[in-house]
This record gives C-alpha cells, sequence and structure tokens, in this order.
C-alpha cells in the first residue's frame, strides 16, 4: 500500500489552513475508471443528504 495516497491516487496536502490535493506523486493519477465510480459514489451521497435535508 502506498504511504503517501494509501491507494486512493490522491494525494492531499494540509498547509495552514488550505487543504490541497492532486494527484499521488508515486502512483500516479487515478485511472479514469476508478475516478468515474468516486464521482458516482460522491454524487450519490450528495443526493442523498440533499433528500435527508428535505425530509427533515
Ligand atoms: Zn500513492
Amino acid at each position: 500500500m502506498c504511504e503517501i495516497c494509501g491507494g486512493t491516487h490522491v494525494h492531499f496536502v494540509q498547509s495552514g489552513y488550505v487543504a490541497r490535493w492532486g494527484p499521488c506523486p508515486v502512483c500516479g493519477p487515478m485511472p479514469k475508471e476508478q475516478w468515474d465510480r468516486e464521482v458516482e459514489q460522491l454524487q450519490q451521497m450528495i443526493a442523498a443528504l440533499q433528500q435527508g435535508d428535505l425530509a427533515g
């Protein structure tokens, strides 16, 4: 397992109050298929949160 990204291909850098992220310098950018899955999961999570807000 990569120590920098932990296998996620995303490299987070906390600098002061600002968090930046980018492709892991060791593993390289996330493969497109994996990226698409991540985006889909994120959209589903956002949709679920919005529905929860409306219901609550
Ligand atoms: Zn990595």
